[in-house]
């Protein structure tokens, strides 16, 4: 196994990495911005080196310093964690090029599905079931009408190298289209440096649905089912959950098969994780993420294994420590995420933390890298903390929850605790009855105006 891996995040996930190397005796390495000299993720790492100012650009992102780091410290592989270089082929590739082992797949299957054209064309191929739309890029508006007339307005334009939910524009009907599509390309070029689009059916009501996969060397591919994080705003996932609360045991069976199959069929490797719309019992497949993701939690949670742990056997080259029989879902877990951020406005509100208390009890995991007394940079997400619940049942869970979130003390910034206590007050939370559109809708219910 390796002796010492790098971390190059930080925040909670660094945290959670430097826990699972902690575990299997690896020594890790905290690789940080002047920033986060005194984050909890630095100060209780076996080693830590800096690699630079506080702006994610100089330091976070950094290839060469990182890598200078690596050989420094003499890490024989780096964890990148989600978001920074976590999918940047690049970086995967220029580590590999120095003999470090990079925890997460190969440079080619990240290009692959880093474009969401490709990834959507490489899907179907595999008989994974996908939205309706272009087949590929759309460069002549003219073109672009005649799709959406064959699939049906409203129709979604979205860019090719999207992320976080930008570059997508919505066109109602055939007079809004040339709008969205100029809109999308600018925006597409301006954000990611590429104003290829392509076209989509706007789904009405889907759930964000996505699979769990982990993939080793030895040919194992498997699922760990599915997490429901239709809970969003502006596109970004506020609260997931596992199982979905609509998906049945065959449906499980049947997406995560279709899913385990098409990576098996690319010899992917690592943990991944493919995201679906799901509406009236079909799912379109939109995009894959290559990497952990920030709602990995949730499915351990349920399936009772360290996903972390996984990513790093698979990564040295061990077999996955469990097969597809042995993954049986138990009962029911919720995530929120706390952010530092007003809860009505979700304006980041930095700050110093005064007092701190996380929540404990049976079945309740908070992983977050505050503490009483931290101050928490300006630069980076708001996402201090992620509060985790297990419960027997959905019901357990949600009271669990409700439970958790009112132990819970974070004084001296704004939080969205209160915006948590706010949802688990509505019915339609509670019994696991929403949509992608929900919480917006609940949103500008509340509060007039917003
Ligand atoms: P990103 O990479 O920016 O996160 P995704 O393709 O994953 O983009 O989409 C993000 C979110 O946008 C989805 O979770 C969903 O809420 C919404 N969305 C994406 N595609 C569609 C669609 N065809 N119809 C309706 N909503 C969609």
């Amino acid at each position: 196994m390796f002796n010492k891996i790098l971390i190059a995040n930080r925040g909670e996930i660094a945290l959670r990495i430097q826990r699972a190397c902690r575990e299997m005796g690896i020594t890790s390495v905290a690789a940080h911005s002047t920033a986060d000299v005194d984050a909890m993720h630095v100060r209780l790492a076996d080693e830590s080196v800096c690699i630079g100012p506080p702006r994610a650009a100089d330091s976070y992102l950094n290839i060469p310093a990182i890598i200078t780091a690596c050989e420094l410290t003499g890490a024989q592989a780096v964890h990148p964690g989600y978001g920074f270089l976590s999918e940047n082929a690049n970086f995967s590739r220029i580590v590999s090029e120095h003999d470090i082992a990079f925890i997460g797949p190969t440079a080619d299957h990240i290009t692959m599905m880093g474009d969401k054209i490709t990834a959507k064309e490489t899907m179907k191929r595999l008989g994974v079931p996908v939205v309706p739309g272009s087949d590929g890029a759309i460069t002549e508006d003219e073109e672009a009408m005649r799709v959406a007339e064959e699939i049906g307005y409203p129709v979604l334009v979205k860019a090719a190298s999207g992320g976080g939910g930008r570059g997508m524009k919505v066109a109602e009907s055939r007079a809004d289209l040339s709008n969205a599509l100029s809109t999308a390309r600018t925006e597409a070029k301006a954000g990611f440096g590429d104003e290829t689009v392509y076209l989509e059916k706007y789904l009405g009501k889907p759930r964000h649905i996505e699979i769990q996969i982990m993939a080793d060397s030895h040919g194992n591919v498997v699922h760990l089912g599915e997490r429901d994080c239709s809970l969003q705003r502006r596109h970004q996932k506020v609260l997931e959950e596992a199982p979905g609360p609509s998906i049945t045991q065959a449906e499980r069976d049947e997406i995560g098969m279709r899913c385990a199959n098409a990576l098996k069929e690319i010899g992917y490797l690592g943990a991944g994780t493919i995201e679906f719309l799901y509406e009236n019992g079909q799912f379109y497949f939109i995009e894959m993420n290559t990497r952990l993701q920030v709602e990995h939690p949730v499915t351990e949670m349920v399936y009772g294994v360290d996903l972390v742990r996984e990513q790093i056997r698979v990564a040295y080259g061990e077999e996955l420590s469990f097969k597809q029989e042995d993954l049986i879902p138990n009962g029911h877990a919720i995530e929120c995420r706390l952010n530092a951020e007003d809860p009505h406005t979700f304006a980041p509100s930095p700050g110093t933390i005064q007092r701190y208390h996380p929540p404990g009890g049976l079945g309740v995991r908070m992983d977050s890298g505050i503490y009483a007394g931290y101050r928490i940079p300006p630069y980076y997400d708001s996402l201090i903390g992620k509060l985790i619940v297990h419960g027997r049942d959905r019901p357990e869970c949600v009271a669990r929850l409700r439970r958790a979130l009112a132990e819970t003390i974070i004084d001296g910034v704004e939080t969205t605790v209160p915006l948590f206590h706010a949802l688990l007050d509505s019915p339609d939370v509670v019994n696991g009855d929403y949509d992608i559109h929900w919480l917006e809708h609940w949103l500008s219910a509340k509060l007039p105006g917003e």
